[in-house]
Formats: structure tokens, sequence, C-alpha cells
């Protein structure tokens, strides 16, 4: 793992990954070019490129290592009229069918040290990192703000689409910038915290710009001095008979409950949160709960909570559900597992049977959290 300050980035020219699986190419292909090489092979699985382990095929699949690879990439793929799909660590997406299209992977590692005030420092990690691998990082500095998110999937450049959160903070929090390229032109552009439009599991390269850049890095604002946060009543229970509560002994109580709780996606197929948490406003809740008396909510602001998806879905009898090859997972409905060989429309199928026996029993339409392809 790199050193604060030092840039992992290799100035070498490196190997650009392609593959095709279109009936042209038959067999194994060598392209040259003065700045990569390109392999060209049949098909391309993506299977172990999503956790939910869907088994579906891209066209094309561009890996980049670099930057340069990066722009390589786009040139080459610019005024190819296919559809592109920026691929992260595939933590928060379901194929439902091949993707008849441009993978293009930004698989770009590296953590350099920006600058650092006294009482801040800003780190660059490039998008191909690990998340988890850069928290335990930062932990492992002292460097406070982003331990609550330990142990979620999915690579860094994937971290500003949905604004990940959990257990009382979100990334937004955190981030200084986000750096990237446009997809059409090559150009990099940088999108300032304010510029990203961070709402809850939400920002603008979920509207305006969604597909239209791929993120290199992100640049994150991290305290010296870790103020911890402890909203959470389960981590307050994890860390009770602990001493003295450092980052690292947050990000442990973090991590043994995220695996008791969460499936692992190595063995049963997931991608976390399927729906996200409603937001509805006052007066609706209210009406929920003359019916429902324990229905439990959070406070958004003064017109509008946010109710817990899990509640609706255990309250509407789909905890641990199983159909077929799909189920809601025992101990958190809010997740939906692939138990065997399942299909990403069997996934999809199942979702909008839990979806529509919420919207009968409470009259709230969830929706969607995870990327569906
Ligand atoms: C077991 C489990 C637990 C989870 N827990 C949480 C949780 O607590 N909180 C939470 O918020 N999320 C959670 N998630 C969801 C997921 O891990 C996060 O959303 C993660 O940040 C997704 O990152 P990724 O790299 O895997 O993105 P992917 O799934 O590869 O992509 C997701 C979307 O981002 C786009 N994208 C990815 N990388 C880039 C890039 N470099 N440039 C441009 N676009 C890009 C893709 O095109 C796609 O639209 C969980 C998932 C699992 C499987």
């Amino acid at each position: 793992m790199a050193k604060i300050g030092e840039s992992v980035i290799s100035k070498n020219i490196e190997i650009l990954c392609v593959c095709s699986y279109n009936n042209v190419s038959k067999s194994l292909h060598l392209f040259f070019s003065l700045t990569y090489m390109a392999i060209l092979e049949e098909k391309f699985s993506l299977q172990k490129f999503n956790t939910f382990g869907i088994q579906c095929y891209c066209k094309i699949f561009a890996e980049a290592k670099t930057i340069n690879d990066l722009k390589s990439i786009i040139s080459e793929y610019c005024y190819n009229p296919l559809p592109k799909l920026v691929l992260g660590g595939g933590s928060n997406l379901l194929f439902t069918k091949n993707f008849e299209g441009v993978v293009i992977y930004p698989n770009i590692k590296g953590i350099e040290l920006v600058k650092h005030s006294a009482e801040s420092t800003w780190l660059r990690a490039y998008a191909g990192e690990n998340w988890d691998n850069f928290v335990e990082f930062c932990v492992a500095k002292n460097l406070g703000g982003i331990e609550n998110l330990s142990h979620i999937p999915g690579n860094v450049g994937g971290c500003p689409i949905q604004n990940i959160g959990a257990y009382g903070v979100e990334v937004k929090d955190v981030i200084d910038s986000v750096e990237a390229l446009d997809i059409q032109t090559g150009d990099k552009i940088i999108f300032t915290n304010a510029e990203c439009q961070f709402g809850y599991r939400d920002s603008i390269f979920k509207h305006g710009a969604k597909n239209k850049y791929v993120i290199t890095a992100v640049i994150f604002k991290l305290r010296k001095q870790p103020a911890i946060i402890l909203n959470y009543k389960d981590v307050i229970e994890e860390l009770r008979n602990i001493s003295e509560v450092t980052l690292s002994a947050v990000r442990q109580a973090i991590i043994n409950i995220r695996r008791r709780k969460l499936p692992d996606p190595a063995q049963f197929g997931n991608a976390g949160s399927f729906f996200k948490n409603p937001i509805v406003s006052v007066d609706a809740f209210q009406s929920i709960q003359k019916k429902y008396p324990m229905a439990p909510s959070f406070t958004v602001d003064s017109e509008y909570v946010k109710i817990p998806a899990a509640w609706l879905i255990e309250s509407s009898g789909w905890k641990g559900v199983r159909e077929g090859n799909v189920g809601t997972h025992e101990s958190q409905p809010l997740v939906i597992v692939n138990y065997a060989n399942a299909t990403g429309n069997e996934v999809v199928e199942f979702s909008e049977k839990i979806n529509k026996s919420i919207l009968q029993k409470f009259g709230v339409d969830l929706e969607t959290e995870v990327n569906v392809i």
C-alpha cells in the first residue's frame, strides 16, 4: 500500500485489455499502438465483476490502469455509437441482460498526499482503489471521517455516485472534490463538493452527469483530530467494553456488526440495500402511524421523515422469504439475495412483488437503490 505523499501511479506504458464477443473476433487478437496494447477476446463475462454474481457478458471490456490508458480508451470509443458503462467494484449494480456496449473499467490505483493544514489532511485516492482498503489506510494514519463507512464494498470511484452512507456518516461530509474525464472528449473536469449536488444516496452522477464522466480520483479532506461519531445503538453496544474508543476500535466494531448482519457477497450474491429508505411527508407518516403505532421514522426536516424500508418490508411479511433462486436475507430484509444462479430479471420481478405489496399496505412507493442495467 502507498505511503502518504508517495504516488503509486506507474509512468510506464500500460496494458489495455479490450475483450469483445462480436462474431468477427473469433480468436485472440493483439493490437499494438504507440501508447498501449489491446487484447481482443471472443466474449467477456461480467459475473466476477458484479457482487450479485449475475452471469452476463459485455461486448467490449476496456480496463484502464492509468489515466493515459483511460484517455486512449476514450479516444478509441468516443465516436463509437455503442453504449458505455463505467464499472467500479460492481457492488451496486444489477445486470438484467448482456451489455451490448463498452464497459470502461478504471482500475487506477494510488493514494497521494495533496496538502495538509493544522486540522486536516487532503488525500487523493484513485478510482480503482478498493474502498475499504482506503478506509483501513486512513484509520491506520489516524485520519478521521470515514471510519463509520468501514466494510462497504466497491471502489473509491463509485463512492460519490450514491454518496455512500452508514452509521450516521455520509461520504459527502469528507469529499473535497471529484476528478473525472469526459467520456466524449477525454477532457479533465473537477467537480467541487457543491457541484456534486449530494443528497441522500444521491448525487449529480445519478442525474445530469450520469454516464457522461469517468471518475478518476476523489480528494478527501480528513480530520487530524478525529471526532468520533457514535449515533447508533448497535455501535455503542459493540464498543461497551472498550476503554479507549479510537478510530480503529470504531472501525472494528462496525466490521463486526456488518459481518453479523449482512450476507457476504462471496457466499450469497447481493448488492447491499436493494431499496432506499423512503422519505415521506409528516402528514403521510402520521396516517401510517394511526394504523401502525409502532412505525419507526427519522426526522429529515420539519416537513419530511424517513421510514426504514427494512421495517416496511418486514411488516409486509417479506423478511427471509425465498422464491426460487432469490429471496430477502433472513437478518436484513432490505437485502435481496441471489441464492443460486438467479438471473437479473428474477431479482427485478421479486423486488417488484415486494414493492407492490408495500404500496398496497402502506401507500409507500419504494425507490430502487441498486442501479438496474
Ligand atoms: C454487502 C453490501 C453492503 C453495502 N453496504 C452499503 C452501505 O452501507 N452504504 C452504501 O451507501 N452502500 C452500500 N452498498 C452499496 C455499494 O457498495 C456502494 O454503493 C459502492 O459505493 C458502489 O461502488 P462500486 O465501485 O461497486 O460501484 P459499481 O457498483 O461498479 O457502480 C455503481 C454505479 O456507479 C457508476 N460508477 C462506478 N464507478 C464509477 C467511476 N469511476 N466513474 C463514473 N461512474 C462510476 C456505475 O456506472 C454505476 O452506475 C453495499 C453493497 C453490498 C454488496
